[in-house]
């Protein structure tokens, strides 16, 4: 029954998380029981789910908060990128301006 699959699979990620209704949780139950296909996805389903926590925990996984010696930083950097932009146009403007003298 391959469509019946499709709606299963479908469901599964819902049903590892409890957020199916009973009746439903009852019929992929029993779909389990015979079908390795999508016992297969659900083993998948529960080791992709516990896997996630654990890794949400890393400080390294963590939205990355930039704190203020950071902030300077950056700041510092855009500033000098900036300046240094200044500084590029300045000297292009001054080659032009030598050229035009020795023209
Ligand atoms: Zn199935």
């Amino acid at each position: 029954m391959r469509g019946q699959c499709e709606i299963i699979q479908d469901l599964l990620p819902l049903y590892v998380d409890g957020m199916v209704k009973k009746e439903t949780a009852v019929f992929i139950d029993r779909h389990l029981r015979w079908c390795a296909k999508c016992g297969k996805v659900r083993t998948e389903l529960i080791r992709n789910k516990n896997w996630e926590p654990a890794c949400a925990k890393a400080p390294e996984d963590r939205p990355h908060v930039p704190s203020e010696e950071e902030e300077k930083f950056i700041l510092y950097i855009r500033r000098w990128k900036r300046r240094m932009g200044l500084a590029f146009i300045g000297i292009i403007s001054l080659g032009f301006a030598v050229m035009r003298l020795l023209e």
